[in-house]
């Protein structure tokens, strides 16, 4: 089952929608902003209530 959400870049604040695929939970990638090409680390993760949540992260953050 695939799930809509919008984020913002942690770079330029530019709202990008990514589709979630629940099987995906856990997961963790980097994907280049279409807007000003660098990459934004998705973390994908499975709240309580089986909620899927994604934050975004940019490179230098430390997590
Ligand atoms: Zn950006």
């Amino acid at each position: 089952m695939l799930t809509q959400r919008t984020v913002y870049c942690p770079y330029c604040g530019e709202p990008i929608e990514v589709l979630l695929d629940e099987e995906d939970a856990g997961q963790q990638y980097i994907e280049d902003c279409q807007v000003c090409c660098r990459p934004i680390t998705f973390k994908l993760s499975v709240g309580m209530d089986g909620e899927l949540t994604l934050s975004v992260h940019d490179e230098n953050e430390a997590f």
